[in-house]
């Protein structure tokens, strides 16, 4: 702790969260400002209070009402014919749902080709993409690394769900235009909306009636890398149903994502709130919440300066044991192989999912085609299916239809 983060640890809680001074030097220099964060709660009462305000913060630059927000959506429905994977053992959705009047979310479900385990209730994994792009065929939602996850859990008994970004994946025309921006302020709050309708369609009868596939409520995980890994962390904070979280390659003390749909509300500070994105994680305590980092980003880090703050904040709850740090020293920022399968044996930890054959199953990423994007896609002549007419292109009118 530097000299002036120091001289300002012995005033008063209330003090130093609304000195501009301190508050800005937490922002800015995030590194020394979790140090600092170390020393500003000491007990589960001050955490509690300072988790209060980042709340009452988030939902006022949110505009978002949680309830009205995790409702299942009244709207359209449809689904492509299935796509069948007989060499991985799993089966692929296209589908979308209208979550806002004229917007239809597109999304990927993987779930197992085994009629005895996607006839049961299975524990769902939301997985979020970010913004990577290796060229036309793999990027969005249909990024290899997403495709592999879905594929990988959707074999061991979790139903997988990969959803777009606004204006990306199916929003896509080309490879330059879309049918609706995506660096744009609005899309941090409607892309968090978008994620809670979702899981609100997920968890209701409706979804069963229309796809078979039930989710079993107690098992409800977020994830994704990078700009997936805002996404995630924004969903666990603001939908209580979230009940396991594994942010990837994104938790940091000095870098918050620099998209204008991750940061686009100032979600992270305000006139009396300066916060980052690894304080705003910690409010998940004590739900189980694993974070990924490695050594080639903004996440290098994470072993000495964001987890052991992380561990402090969850021992406030006597819960150190449900937040741990996967940390892939040789790996880059993606969601590669050995980061899946720590986020797999975290949830079959912290879940106590049994250990039988299902969840233990053997298995070999490469047996598994990579689909390219016209045959992921939901809106596409491989899908059959076609985007509604008129459907909403004024991104303004998306997010008043959502705020409130
Ligand atoms: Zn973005």
């Amino acid at each position: 702790m530097n000299k002036l983060l120091a001289s300002f640890s012995d005033l008063p809680m209330w003090a130093a969260l609304f000195h501009p001074v301190m508050a800005d030097t937490i922002f800015v220099r995030g590194v020394k400002g979790v140090r600092y964060f170390h020393g500003l709660y000491d007990s589960r009462e001050a955490w509690e209070a300072r988790k209060a305000l980042l709340a009452r913060h988030t939902l006022d630059v949110f505009r978002l009402d949680p309830e009205k927000a995790k409702k299942a959506p009244e709207g359209k429905t449809a689904y492509a014919p299935k796509i069948h994977d007989e060499a991985a053992g799993v089966v692929i959705e296209r589908f979308y749902v209208e979550t806002i009047p004229g917007y239809y979310l597109c999304a990927n479900i993987y779930a197992s080709a085994d009629p005895a385990v996607n006839r049961a209730p299975m524990p769902l994994v939301m997985l979020a993409h970010g913004h990577f792009n290796r060229g036309w065929d793999n990027r969005d939602r249909f990024f290899q690394d997403s495709q592999y996850f879905g594929v990988a859990f959707a074999k061991r008994g979790f139903l997988v769900v990969a959803w777009d970004m606004v204006g990306m994946g199916d929003d896509r025309i080309d490879a330059k235009s879309a049918i609706l921006p995506h660096a744009h302020t609005y899309n941090t709050v409607i892309q968090t909306w978008n994620s809670m309708r979702l899981l609100g369609y997920l968890l209701s009868n409706r979804f069963t009636q229309e796809s078979s596939y039930r989710v079993d409520g107690r098992f409800v995980a977020a994830t994704g890398a990078s700009g997936g890994g805002t996404q995630s962390i924004y969903m666990s904070l603001l939908d209580d149903r979230v009940t396991a979280s594994i942010p990837m390659v994104m938790v940091s003390a000095y870098f918050n994502g620099d998209c204008k749909c991750e940061n686009g509300v100032n979600a992270l500070r305000g006139r009396k709130v300066k916060s980052n994105i690894c304080e705003r994680i910690a409010c998940f305590a004590p739900k189980p919440l694993l974070v990924i980092s490695d050594g080639d980003d903004w996440t290098r880090r994470n072993p000495d300066i964001e987890y052991p703050y992380l561990q402090d904040v969850y021992s406030f709850y006597g819960a150190k044991d449900r937040v741990e740090n996967f940390h892939d020293l040789r790996g880059v920022h993606d969601y590669s192989l050995k980061k899946r399968w720590a986020a797999l044996d975290f949830l079959l930890r912290q879940w106590n999912l049994p250990r039988n054959g299902l969840y233990d199953l053997p298995y070999a990423e490469d047996i598994y085609r990579l689909k390219p994007v016209d045959e992921m896609k939901t809106f596409s002549a491989s899908s059959g299916l076609a985007r509604p007419a008129g459907y909403e292109r004024d991104i303004g009118a998306l997010y008043r239809a959502v705020v409130s």
